[in-house]
């Protein structure tokens, strides 16, 4: 049974019930958050995505889950979502950080999604550089995205492509202040609404998946916007000379459900 074995991974490499909900809170946080220090990861070569699953056994996930994230959003069953979404956001002062992986910008409590009537806290969102997820399997330029935590601490992330197009204003207080090499976070001048990052189609894919970044911890709901937001050819290179490749490979889908919702 697949839900049995879901269910055998999860406590297999995160210990039990208890310690998940504090693992995915440190995950999304991007902490490691148990006092150890997680080990070095990358997207190419020694430590690239293919070897995250044997670097630690806290990564296992990686490897050996059956529902992992990014995949590629094809052949999806028309049809309504298992809990549709609506957006709760705010304009926010936002905390950059380059945590050498992306560049996240953290944001004040306030804003949310609610799916199916839960309510998910939009912690942070952060880009990546080509897209993760691929749509009939194409990338596009970019991706964004929305990292949310419920009060169970659930987590459920929204997903934008965003493809070389028109000069984007709302994403320039963000690429603007963007810090070039690791370190911790600064406030960044002025505010942003994340709303208008979202495309104004709302048509959307759902289903089963994992954080994209070790330990790639499953049981998380992702929303994936069909239609792209848009960027400069400049602001995309403004991202890319900071992060070339920051996109984990498509992973198999298995035998999860994809839906595609029509707006
Ligand atoms: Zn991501």
């Amino acid at each position: 049974m697949p839900i049995e074995r879901r269910v055998f991974l999860r406590y297999a490499t995160l210990g039990c019930a208890c310690c998940l909900a504090e693992k995915f809170t440190a995950a999304a946080a991007g902490e490691h958050g148990d006092g150890h220090a997680t080990p070095h990861w990358s997207y190419e070569g020694e430590t690239g995505p293919e070897r995250w699953g044997e670097l630690t056994p806290e990564f296992k996930v990686c490897q050996l889950g059956l529902e992992q994230t990014p995949i590629d959003l094809t052949s999806a069953m028309k049809g309504e979502a298992d809990g549709s979404i609506a957006f709760d956001y705010c304009r926010r002062p936002l905390r950059l950080l380059n945590n050498g992986h992306t560049i996240q910008a953290n944001v004040d409590s306030g804003c949310a999604c609610t799916i199916g009537g839960t309510r998910y806290d939009l912690v942070q969102f952060h880009f990546h550089h080509p897209s993760e997820h691929l749509l009939d399997g194409k990338a596009f330029e970019m991706e964004v995205h929305f990292v949310h935590r419920s009060a169970a601490g659930a987590l459920a992330v929204v997903g934008v492509f965003i493809r070389s197009g028109a000069y984007n204003h709302d994403l320039q207080p963000l690429f603007g202040q963007m810090p070039k090499s690791e370190g911790t976070e600064v406030a960044a001048a002025g505010a942003c609404d994340p709303v208008a990052l979202l495309p104004a189609a709302r048509s959307y894919f759902r289903y089963a998946g994992s954080l994209t970044t070790p330990p790639c911890s499953e049981g998380l709901t992702w929303t994936v916007f069909r239609d792209p937001i848009e960027a400069s050819p400049e602001q995309i290179r403004q991202f890319a000379a900071i992060f070339p490749n920051n996109a984990r490979p498509v992973q198999p889908k298995n035998r999860r459900f994809l839906i595609e919702t029509s707006s």
